[in-house]
């Protein structure tokens, strides 16, 4: 059965164990012997996906402005590096023209955390790159494409999150410029009108509150359960989630805080029919990746460790991972997000759209990257509700009973944000304007 359709008649655990033995074939179909040679096989290395084709759609960039944003959560949320009760990101708003469109608008968040623990990056860092060395140059500019906004930006090293916020508002000024809704802009698959999502719990005080909240997820209809873990914290939840909640789909994220002397601890995972690991191991270690997976039954999924889609490419040559976490703001930008995702999926290796505890303008995005059809496996993008007291957007964006969210079908972010409430929660603002 196509693991699509598993997906869709909601048989995550099948979709699932499809999903990795698909994956390991093609990572052994991957590591061809060498002709006349006894050495170890050479990698046939994954090829570097191409960028999109996409309609050119010139917007000359007449305005932007940036927003350094602080919100209550709704409840801290604990995580293998550290525990948040606000979260904080900037907003970018571009005003853009276009010749027969008129002045659009589009909107973007940088997903970075206010500190370093996820990745170097931080909403201080973001604001200084994009203030000092990104946004100041685009009034005036015009970009027809993403790839000439990427090209523009390219000498700028690293800092994939402040530039993937520019790519975000990029995209959704050029949707409500062509009049198509957002999915259409990441190439989405028309026939996904809803996704199914999931949620992330994080680290809980005892066993019993765990219990309680992972109950109350699953009552709201949530599709897969995902619970953080630490060294110390893993065999014990998830064997209690088992016993209470039974098959539920259910996988751990351990933000990379095992090493490969863990590894006996992590196979103990092995007897609970996770669905993946989520980055077990140092983010920079594709190898060990590669060696604790060959000791697994369970698939290891990647998220810190794909930052790039050159590092997805090594991660797929060397078998680190059977389940790839793309979040457009790690990768850079929707364009390589979707360029992951196309290997990937060339691979065989389902994909499905991670989390940043975003505001509603990154959830928009996120919603529209996940209507790619390798996006197989429920995703992090829950309700506002589920973070917010308050969204910046109107409506939230809400989980139905069957644990899905509804796929915008109107031009743009298909949300409208709302500027009393981003400035209610403005700590920072700059903006330029061309002269
Ligand atoms: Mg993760």
């Amino acid at each position: 059965m196509e693991q699509r359709d598993r997906v869709e008649r909601g048989e995550w655990q099948e979709a699932a164990a499809e999903a990795g033995a698909a994956a390991t074939a093609a990572q052994r179909d991957a590591v061809a012997p060498a002709a006349g040679s006894e050495g170890p096989g050479v990698l046939d290395f994954p090829p570097m996906p191409a960028e999109p084709e996409v309609e050119a759609v010139p917007l000359t960039i007449t305005g932007v402005q940036l927003f350094w944003l602080r919100m209550p959560l709704v409840a801290p949320f604990e995580t293998s590096y550290g525990r948040v009760d606000r979260r904080e990101c900037l907003l970018v708003r571009l005003e853009a023209r276009h010749p027969e469109a008129g002045v659009v608008e589009g909107w973007g968040e940088v997903v970075a955390d206010a500190d370093p623990g996820y990745s170097y990056e931080t909403t201080g860092t973001a604001w200084h790159v994009l203030t000092e060395f990104i946004l100041p140059a685009l009034p005036g500019r015009t970009f027809a494409t993403p790839g000439q906004w990427r090209a523009a930006c390219e000498w700028v090293r690293g800092h994939p999150m402040a530039k993937a916020g520019v790519e975000m508002a990029l995209l959704d000024a050029r949707s409500r410029a062509r009049g198509v809704p957002l999915w259409q802009e990441y190439g989405g698959y028309p026939a996904r009108r809803r996704i199914p999502v999931g949620v992330s719990v994080g680290i809980q005080p005892s066993l019993d509150a765990l219990l309680a909240t992972v109950e109350r997820f699953l009552e709201q209809g949530y599709r897969r359960i995902k619970i953080k873990i630490k060294p110390g914290y893993e065999v014990e939840p998830v064997r209690a989630l088992r016993q209470r909640f039974g098959s539920i789909p259910l996988m751990v994220d351990a933000n990379a805080a095992y090493t490969l002397a863990d590894a006996g601890r992590l196979r103990v995972l092995d007897d609970y029919g996770l669905m993946m690991i989520e980055q077990p191991l140092h983010e920079d270690d594709l190898l060990d990746h590669a060696a604790l997976q060959r000791q697994l039954a369970t698939p290891v999924c990647l998220d810190e460790s794909v930052k790039h889609v050159h590092g997805a490419r090594e991660a797929l040559a060397l078998g680190s991972g059977r389940i790839v976490n793309i979040k457009q703001g790690r990768v850079g930008g929707p364009i390589d997000a979707r360029r992951i995702h196309d290997l990937c999926r060339r691979y065989g290796i389902p994909v499905w759209c991670g989390g940043m505890l975003e505001t509603g303008v990154g959830r928009a995005h996120n919603i529209a990257l996940t209507t790619l059809p390798g996006f197989t496996l429920p995703g992090d993008t829950s309700g506002s509700d589920r973070y917010y007291h308050e969204d910046v957007i109107d409506p939230a964006v809400r989980v139905g009973p069957d644990g899905t969210v509804e796929v915008p079908q109107e031009p743009g972010l298909g949300y409208r944000v709302v500027p009393e409430r981003v400035e209610k929660y403005t700590l920072r603002h700059r903006s330029w304007h061309a002269s």
